[in-house]
């Protein structure tokens, strides 16, 4: 026997609940998807498409129902001859300019020996280009640009659905469909963004229990072995799903990683427990990577809540933080916020779930305060953040956490 050994109990296809797995079926958006391919009709007719613009929290099935249309518009469409449809897909995640984006766009469209550099080009010549290359291609050409939200200036998202009237494309009919996981980004958009690029809108909303509760099943059928997951599983990834965010994605992750843990118990059934200990742990992962995408001053506001915790002088005033976090700064050689920053950023630890706020009364004299405490497991704030900990010094107040950490290599805090 070799070293791995291939183990098969639980899972028959794992690769089912991965979240780039296209279903054959959504299941629970029908109205959503009626309109939405009520909007591509106009594609089969010949004529020229919609913008569409498609909002919805993350999770809630914007990427998928999008392929899955989309798969059946271009099958479909291969059988008349006078269509000729192209789809191009780009998620926009990464890429923050519209320069990006139309240099992405006219390398999608040409010879991989070919391809334009991602900048020194100016703008308009980008553009030229792209016009270019669209109206060689001919034809219609739907571009879906998924995350939309992450682009920083709307340039591409007015020329891109405007560039036929504007006289920039003579033979390609193009249709942009905007996907966004946050609804704010339309608002932000310029009037005249949003009357092209918005023609037709779909709202995704969040997931119930229910609806949840029928995706994993769909899921799990393919993923797990007969009877290997007992009774009330789906049901509990589906509640805690429910709960969090109505998110399909974070219920299928949490699936798979009870599935996981059952899988290394060499348990024969995955049970409720498993779900809970894999709730436990992606919670952490989450907490870790919040922490991780703070800031340096974030990582010192933190450090400050936390050694004050340490000493039981929590819940905390921010004006009774600040001297702590001052001292910090300095010690870290990083000049300190003045103290509405250092506010923010505290504000900020509470929305990730990592501090807790208490506000209270003054009493007779009005005016309310906060008062913030630690919510999550102190060492895994510190182990989230070892660099910050290591620029500023151990703080006597968290000595004995580490001990228990033998490889630690922070230095002391003198
Ligand atoms: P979004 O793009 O809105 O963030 P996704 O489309 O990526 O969300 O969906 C997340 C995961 O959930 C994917 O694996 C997707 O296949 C699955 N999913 C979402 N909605 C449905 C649905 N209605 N039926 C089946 N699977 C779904
Ligand atoms: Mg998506």
């Amino acid at each position: 026997m070799g070293m791995f050994e291939r183990d098969t109990d639980i899972y028959r296809d794992r690769d089912a609940l991965r979240e780039d797995y296209q279903p054959e079926q959504l299941v629970g958006r029908d109205e959503e998807l009626d309109t939405y391919q009520t909007t591509l009709q106009p594609v089969i007719n010949g004529e020229q498409p919609n913008n569409v613009f498609l909002y919805g929290k993350t999770g809630v099935g914007k990427t998928a129902a999008t392929r899955y249309l989309l798969d059946h518009l271009q099958s479909d469409a291969a059988e008349y001859d006078d269509i000729d449809l192209s789809v191009v897909m780009l998620n926009c995640d990464g890429l923050t300019s519209s320069y990006q984006i139309a240099t992405r766009l006219v390398n999608e469209f040409r010879d991989d020996t070919d391809q334009i550099s991602t900048t020194g080009y100016p703008r308009a010549a980008v553009y030229d280009m792209l016009w270019n290359e669209l109206d060689t291609n001919g034809g219609t050409i739907l571009i879906v640009l998924d995350e939309v939200d992450h682009i920083e200036d709307d340039s591409i998202l007015y020329q891109l659905p405007r560039a036929r009237a504007n006289g920039n494309l003579e033979t390609a009919k193009t249709g942009i469909i905007g996907i966004s996981n946050d609804f704010s980004f339309r608002e932000d958009l310029s009037p005249k963004v949003r009357s092209s690029l918005c023609e037709e809108e779909i709202h995704f909303p969040a997931y119930d229990a229910t609806e949840l509760q029928q995706i994993l099943q769909q899921r799990a059928d393919v993923a797990f072995h007969e009877s290997v997951l007992e009774e009330g599983v789906i049901r509990l990834c589906a509640a805690y799903g429910a709960k969090d965010a109505g998110d399909a994605r974070q219920s299928l992750d949490l699936l798979m990683k009870a599935g996981d843990i059952a899988r290394d118990d060499s348990a024969e059934h995955v049970i409720d427990e498993h779900v809970r200990q894999g709730r436990t742990s992606l919670e952490r992962g989450r907490i870790r990577e919040g922490i991780g995408g703070l800031t340096q001053h974030g990582h010192l506001v933190l450090y400050a809540v936390l050694t004050l915790d340490q000493q039981g002088k929590t819940p905390v005033r921010s004006r009774d933080v600040r001297p702590r976090y001052t001292s910090m700064a300095e010690r870290a050689g990083i000049n300190p916020l003045v103290t509405r920053r250092m506010r923010d950023h505290l504000s900020e630890l509470i929305m990730l779930g990592i501090l807790d706020v208490t506000e209270r009364n003054e009493g007779r004299r009005g005016g309310t305060y906060r008062e913030y405490s630690v919510s999550m497991d102190p060492e895994l704030i510190i182990s989230a953040m070892a660099d910050t900990v290591e620029l500023v010094g151990i703080h006597e107040s968290i000595e004995k956490l580490l001990e228990r950490e033998s490889t630690s290599t922070l230095q002391d805090y003198q």
